[in-house]
């Protein structure tokens, strides 16, 4: 027999609040695995200290601090055309650039997504013959009349000018160990690129050679990393009374670089062969390539997701910093706390309502295809829309799940368990990136030349810092965790936190790779290095 209303009322309430209350336990208890509270952030700041000093002095250390040879920042004069490649992440951007000398500047632009298969080539011909061709297409694109005129003379043997070569900026987003400013040798591959011929050699030459293939009138000028493109593009367009101090990238991957006395960079000024470079400011940009910072994981956080994420990946062991920070690794960590979670039959995550609490075979909500199941399969935006939606019940997230993760009927309760692990994971990230900034702020020593108390920051006191990639630009609330972090440091507090400003620089990496491409390119004419 039914038993009557009220019982059946009170076995269903029952049975509901049990199985939402399981579920909201089970993700705290996963969320609170990705805490890094303030002790952890200060002792992180302490060893990332140490690693930058290390790196200063000796080749091989965890942070790379690769010397940029590139000594002065912009003050928003510089005029003049230049072209700019970007290398680095998902997409190959070709642009032109004209500095119109005011802090302003044009750009044109072409992207391209690089095709999976060239990331992974069998040579590196491959993949650069792919960058030239894109190089060519744009100069007929949007330099038609320049291009067939050199390209005519040049294939009935004639001369082309000098002035009429365009010196180009090569931003190349990787670990390169640079000899020159338009000399730099592959340390290794990061972000998904595994090209094995590349390594040791000169990615600039690499460039140049097919760019000459096709005759066209480009001279590789600068190589640049992202990071400095970054801190240029930023000097450029926001000078301060101080001078930017950082660049950073918080993108696919993540770095930065930053002015560094010169001095104090004792592997490069007390070497013999530290190649040819502008004393005369007492400074240097230093790459830090601090996606590698505590590799051997003395203060980094270390979950069973991050170990797995890792020892799934084509670089274990490496860019340990960055498997825990950027865009490519953080939708990945959160799948893999999900699926975590689904192991377990007794979590009742995405499990039809009527099936048993304890059935291994409890029917799912969960599509047999959902990129849920594959590695790499949600991705880091997947983050910022858990992080960003408002609505009610969380339907937006509920309808992403839907319709790109394949996970249908999706309860409030289970969209909440998802987002509270989601910002667990983004919340962590953003944290660890307070660390990066804090050290390289104490380090700079512009924290102690306050000259006022008053809660008032003036310009004199501002420390500038020029910011760029997907998480800083799309991931909600990013800055405020990285904020609340840098406040908990002690050197730094709620004093020092307020003189930090954070600043986009929109497509950054490309107007740097143009700015160093002026300063070079007429190092390189005076040293008489002309295509
Ligand atoms: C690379 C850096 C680069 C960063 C951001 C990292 O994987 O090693 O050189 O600056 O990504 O693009």
């Amino acid at each position: 027999p039914k038993p009557p209303p009220h019982v059946e009322f009170a076995r269903t309430f029952y049975t509901d609040t049990t199985r939402s209350m399981a579920l909201a336990e089970q993700a705290k208890r996963v969320a609170a695995e990705f805490e890094f509270d303030k002790d952890h952030v200060q002792k992180a700041v302490k060893e990332f200290l140490r690693e930058m000093d290390e790196g200063l002095q000796k080749e091989g250390t965890e942070l790379s601090q690769i010397p940029t040879y590139v000594t002065a920042v912009p003050n928003g004069t510089e005029k003049g055309l230049y072209m700019a490649v970007d290398l680095g992440g998902t997409n190959f951007r070709v642009c032109s650039i004209q500095l119109h000398g005011n802090t302003t500047f044009s750009l044109t632009q072409s992207k391209v997504a690089i095709p999976r298969e060239l990331m992974v080539a069998q040579t590196s011909k491959e993949l650069f013959s792919f960058l030239a061709k894109q190089i060519e297409n744009f100069l007929k694109q949007h330099h038609e009349e320049h291009y067939s005129s050199t390209i005519k003379r040049r294939e009935t043997g004639g001369q082309v000018k000098e002035e009429e070569i365009f010196n180009l900026g090569f931003t190349f987003s990787f670990p390169v160990q640079q000899i020159g400013i338009n000399k730099g040798l592959l340390m290794r591959w990061t972000k998904g690129f595994d090209i094995a011929d590349a390594i040791g050699k000169d990615v600039c030459a690499l460039l140049q050679a097919e760019i000459d293939e096709l005759h066209l009138p480009v001279r590789v000028a600068a190589l640049v990393n992202d990071t400095v493109g970054t801190l240029m593009a930023r000097s450029y367009t926001s000078p301060g009374k101080t001078g930017t101090l950082l660049g950073a990238i918080f993108g696919t991957g993540t770095n930065g670089a930053y002015v560094e006395k010169l001095d104090k960079v004792t592997k490069l000024t007390q070497s013999k062969d530290g190649g040819i470079y502008d004393k005369s400011t007492g400074e240097m940009i230093v790459n830090t390539e601090w996606g590698s910072f505590d590799n051997s994981l003395r203060t980094l956080p270390n979950t069973p997701y991050d170990i797995e994420l890792d020892e799934k990946s084509v670089n274990p062991g490496i860019q340990m910093f960055e498997k825990r920070v950027s865009g490519m690794f953080l939708g990945e960590i959160l799948r893999l706390a999900l699926v975590g979670l689904l192991k377990d039959p007794k979590v009742p995550l995405f499990r039809d309502e009527n099936s048993a609490d304890n059935d291994v075979h409890s029917t799912t909500q969960i599509h047999q295809d959902s990129p849920l199941y594959k590695q790499w399969g949600i991705d880091t935006s997947f983050l910022s829309i858990c992080a960003g939606d408002t609505s009610a019940g969380w339907r937006m997230l509920r309808q992403t799940l839907d319709k790109d993760y394949g996970i249908s009927a999706v309860s409030a309760e289970d969209a909440e368990a998802v987002r509270e692990i989601a910002a667990a994971v983004g919340r962590r990230a953003a944290r660890l990136s307070a660390v990066a900034i804090a050290a390289i702020v104490i380090t700079s020593g512009r924290l102690d030349t306050a000259s006022s108390t008053s809660g008032e920051v003036s310009e004199d006191d501002v420390i500038d810092i020029g910011v760029d990639g997907s998480l800083v630009e799309f991931y909600p609330g990013f800055e405020d965790h990285v904020r609340q972090a840098l406040r908990e440091v002690e050197e730094i507090g709620e004093q020092g936190e307020k003189r930090v400003r954070i600043g986009i620089a929109k497509d950054g990496s490309g107007v740097g790779a143009a700015l160093i491409a002026l300063v070079a390119g007429s190092v390189l004419e005076e040293t008489g290095q002309k295509a």
